[in-house]
């Protein structure tokens, strides 16, 4: 027995773990004896797509593209068997609510201000949500003490939001470590990297992706998307980086077909030599942009606080969010306000350099 089959799958819904899931055609296909197949009269399909009067999308994708799965296997730095291609990270997030917590029983752990679908799936899973505050005072450090205290026997999953949406502060690699072996047997610690890339990496935060650390804690799962750093959050692809035993449980809930094949396509385009370098620059210029961005809102009396940022955005005060709203709004520039979170705050995305110029603008016309 591994040490996730015997400290993990016990906290998986026992009905999950009996399920027989949906089998597909494409994976029945797969093997068998014989010649390599030429004739397929298997799923149903339509010969042809007729709007292009040949075959285009007609055939069922792969359950999980095996060469997409390689590439970001590759590029997290796992085993492919350790990764599940999800539609966007947030669909992670509604497979695991699923997998785990039973309906009126189980719980999950949250750490506010921080992304709210983890409270979305965790109601359309009717799994109850307990909180332990991020420390305001510490930049909005992780209190791992808190979410110890939080922790009861129905708390399935713990999420962990780093760099936080909408703080964009990292939370500390060795705290969440040490949670994660301190819960282990007990729950599971999701962390959302869906910024990490946008991570400078400097100081006791470290912006490494916590993926690596699978081996030595079979109880953390890390989400990763395409959305951020790559841009493609039209494309819907994102992943969930897991020890096998749980990425087994979560393929027998995800839905048959997943990953279309257009996505698969851009996802594979993004993931090439060119698409990664590319990658690769969009993300210094994004970060230098919202470095300017910030140093320059830093100065006008508008803002009261600029919090420092790991992410693509800005977490700001300002004195009254809603006038802030309203002003940027006149000028057609959308901004979220996020004073439900933390009092008072906008939440700025850093964006191509004439944005950030009709931001700054923004605030400049302010009192
Ligand atoms: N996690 C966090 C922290 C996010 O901010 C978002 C998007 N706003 C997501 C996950 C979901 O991203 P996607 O489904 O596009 O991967």
């Amino acid at each position: 027995m591994t040490a996730a089959e015997e400290h993990i799958l016990p906290l998986v819904r026992p009905e999950m773990l009996a399920l027989t899931p949906y089998s597909s055609a494409r994976s029945e296909a797969k093997g068998g004896a014989g010649p390599s197949p030429r004739v397929w009269l298997d799923a149903n399909e339509n010969p042809e797509t007729p709007s292009v009067g040949a075959p285009l999308h007609n055939r069922y994708p792969e359950p999980q593209p095996a060469d997409l799965v390689a590439r970001l296997a590759q590029l997290y730095r796992v085993a492919p068997g350790n990764l599940l291609v999800t539609r966007g990270s947030d669909e992670g997030i509604d497979l695991l609510l699923r997998a785990f917590c039973r309906a009126g029983r189980d719980a999950i752990l949250i750490t506010p201000p921080t992304y709210g679908m983890y409270r979305v799936a965790a109601a359309i899973q009717d799994a109850r949500v307990d909180t332990a505050p991020l420390d305001a005072r510490k930049g909005f450090a992780l209190d791992a003490a808190a979410v110890l205290k939080a922790v009861t026997p129905a708390t399935k999953i713990v999420f962990l939001c780093s760099p936080n949406n909408p703080t964009g502060a990292l939370l500390d690699r060795g705290a969440v470590l040490r949670l994660a072996q301190k819960l282990l047997g007990r729950a599971v610690v999701v962390v959302d990297e869906a910024y990490i890339e946008f991570a400078s990496g400097r100081g006791t935060a470290g912006g490494r992706s916590l993926a690596t650390e699978l081996r030595r804690h079979p109880n953390l799962i890390v989400l990763r998307t395409l959305s951020k750093a790559y841009g493609l959050a039209g494309v819907r692809c994102g992943a969930t980086v897991a020890d096998p035993a749980v990425i087994a449980v979560l393929r027998k809930i995800i839905a048959p077909y997943p990953i279309p094949g257009p996505v698969l396509e851009a996802a594979l385009a993004a993931l090439s030599p060119g698409g990664l370098a590319a990658a690769k620059r969009s993300v210094a210029a994004l970060v230098a942009g919202r470095k300017q961005l910030a140093a320059a809102l830093r100065k006008l009396p508008a803002v009261r606080r600029v919090w420092p940022s790991d992410a693509n955005f800005l977490l700001l005060a300002v004195d009254d969010a809603a006038r802030v709203m309203a002003a940027a709004r006149a000028r057609g520039v959308v901004l979220r306000d996020r004073s439900r979170d933390v009092p008072d705050t906008v939440r700025i995305t850093a964006g191509a350099p004439a944005e950030n110029a009709a931001v700054l603008e923004v605030f400049r016309s302010l009192p």
